[in-house]
């Protein structure tokens, strides 16, 4: 009995972080101590953005050479297609593979600004799965994007979900998605993406709320619904960012505790727009980085899409 307990549970939820490449030199330095410093609550990877539109995104490669092969962190690379000729996709996934990057996220990327069509040699994310696999095997861990309340360029919601699966019948391992506030669409829709035979991890995006203007704005550019009882809660307090992020770290974190309890989640994914407090308030609520700590959990080892989760 005794050995049964020393063994290590399955955590009710890992979590990882999302970081975007900053313009400057000094925010990429700075950029690097943050890493290294979130690191030590122990996600199970972090990810770098890739900017899309063909111009080569070497800093997202540099970055990821720097965090997985120097800093030692799992690292995950976003990888968009729009405008990339298929010489630059080459060097970007060779420089990630030298780098001991194991994980990618397959991306389309959002269309040209000026409306033109885009001139890169892959037209959809799933073209760049199926490239990855057939080059790479199974070296690279898969992610890909979905939207649980629609993609501002498809509105029917069955289609959305076929194209997902399509790029989960190409080869993706795992689902990362969009940012949302309503729990229950997701959970409706996860039923929906299993009822379709999609079976990889289903993980969600959570953004933390840390003032009132960048909750209403993104919510805003990511085209989703923002349930009233967030409205009711933090509206009468818009101009008090500290009671904004302390009410939000607990609308956000009921949210968290919903989705895990559904069952379909058991990985929480930051995006962290490269700053700590606000995602780290949650993890504090949450008690996830205790239990982590205390059930041994580490990164790599357990990444979310391997089968011994
Ligand atoms: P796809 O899955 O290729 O879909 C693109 C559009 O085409 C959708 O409207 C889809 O419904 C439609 N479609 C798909 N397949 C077909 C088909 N066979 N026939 C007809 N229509 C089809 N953007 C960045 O620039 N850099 C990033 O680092 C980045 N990271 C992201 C991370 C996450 C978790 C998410 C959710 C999004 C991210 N994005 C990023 C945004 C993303 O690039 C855009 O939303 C983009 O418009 C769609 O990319 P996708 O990979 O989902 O494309």
């Amino acid at each position: 009995l005794e050995q049964a307990h020393s063994v290590a549970l399955p955590p009710p939820a890992t979590f990882s972080f999302e970081f975007f490449v900053p313009k400057t030199s000094q925010g990429v330095q700075n950029l690097y101590d943050r890493m290294d410093r979130m690191y030590d609550l122990n996600p199970i990877f972090i990810d770098i953005t890739w900017n899309a539109g063909g111009r080569s995104s070497t800093l997202t490669n540099d970055m990821v050479y720097t965090a997985q092969g120097a800093l030692g962190l799992e690292t995950c690379m976003h990888l968009t297609c729009t405008n990339m000729k298929v010489e630059l996709i080459d060097e970007a996934l060779e420089k990630a593979y030298k780098s001991g990057c194991q994980n990618i996220l397959a991306l389309r990327g959002d269309p040209p600004l000026d409306g033109s069509e885009s001139t890169g040699d892959f037209k959809y994310a799933k073209d760049l799965i199926n490239y990855i696999r057939n080059k790479y095997g199974d070296h690279f861990n898969i992610g890909v994007a979905a939207y649980p309340e629609g993609h501002p360029e498809e509105t029917d919601e069955q289609l959305i979900l076929k194209y997902l699966k399509e790029k989960c019948d190409a080869g993706a391992d795992f689902i990362i998605t969009q940012m949302f506030y309503d729990a229950e669409n997701f959970i409706k829709w996860c039923s929906q993406v299993r009822k379709i035979g999609i079976n990889i991890p289903i993980i969600p995006g959570i953004m933390p709320i840390s003032t009132y203007s960048a909750f209403i704005r993104r919510a805003k550019w990511s085209q989703i619904v923002i349930p009233q009882h967030f409205l009711d809660a933090l509206d009468p307090i818009k101009e008090d960012d500290y009671l904004v992020r302390e009410r939000g770290t607990e609308l956000v974190s009921d949210m968290c505790n919903q989705l895990i309890k559904s069952g379909y989640v058991n990985h929480l994914h930051f995006y962290t727009m490269n700053l700590e407090r606000a995602t780290i308030m949650i993890l504090e609520r949450l008690k996830l980085v205790e239990y982590i700590k205390d059930h041994d959990v580490i990164g790599g080892d357990v990444l979310p899409w391997r089968k011994s989760l």
